[in-house]
């Protein structure tokens, strides 16, 4: 959880002032956190998208990374990431949508344990292969279905949702903590944040701006 226990200053970070211009313009954005800005400041996101883009690694656009599905951009995972944090404790957080593990290595930062569903496995592989190289031991992938969760390793301080779903996923609600938030894109063409929190006696949802994920698909690949 202490941020900045991971150095990552051995594998080809780029240089300090690109990622500064990143912090800054998440500030400008109103990213509040500076745990967050710390953390998105220290990840070297250009190793999580293929070498022809990486030149682009640190601008505000999301990118390919295969198989039809892209990694978020940055001022959206910051956002997300700024709203788990606020949850009661940071013990658990699950994320749906590993991608390229960009976001898993965010928030490996800032909780205890990550735990993460993708459902394609090709993907998952790779990012499976950087989490090594950046030597992140407090993450536990898995090849799964978003919808299900992780029912064993539940109850979650945090749940974050890269890939939009049409419907609030039952499982998933059971599998939140009380204190616990769930930070999650809704819809089908016109998408909305949306944010619900557990207290001991309910489900409190509130939305918030438009956005634009991929969709949350059912079943494995
Ligand atoms: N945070 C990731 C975002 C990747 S895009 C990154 O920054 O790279 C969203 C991901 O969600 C895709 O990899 C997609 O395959 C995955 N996904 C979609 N539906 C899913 C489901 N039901 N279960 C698990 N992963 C899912």
């Amino acid at each position: 959880m202490a941020e900045m226990k991971h150095d990552f200053s051995g594998i080809g970070m780029t240089s300090a002032r690109t990622r500064g211009r990143l912090v800054e313009r998440l500030r400008q954005q109103g990213i509040r956190s500076e745990a967050v800005l710390a953390v998105m400041g220290n990840t070297p996101r250009h190793i999580f998208v293929d070498e022809a883009l990486s030149h682009r690694a640190y601008d505000d656009v999301s990118l390919p990374i295969g198989l039809g599905q892209t990694i978020s951009q940055p001022y959206i995972v910051a956002r997300m990431v700024e709203l788990a944090v606020g949850a009661a404790r940071r013990d658990k957080v699950l994320e749906i949508g590993t991608g390229c593990g960009y976001q898993t290595v965010v928030l490996a930062q800032l909780f205890k344990t990550v735990y993460s569903v993708e459902r394609l496995a090709q993907l998952l592989d790779k990012a499976r292969t950087r989490l090594r190289e950046l030597r992140i031991s407090n993450t536990r992938l898995r090849h799964g279905d978003g919808f299900v969760g992780i029912a064993e390793a539940a109850p979650f301080d945090a749940i974050i949702m890269a890939a939009a779903p049409t419907y609030v996923p039952e499982a998933l609600l059971a599998q939140l903590a009380i204190g616990g938030r769930m930070i999650f894109p809704i819809g089908n063409v016109d998408q909305e944040l949306r944010i619900i929190e557990r207290t001991e006696e309910a489900y409190i949802e509130t939305k918030l701006e438009k956005v634009r994920f991929v969709p949350m698909l059912p079943g494995l690949a």
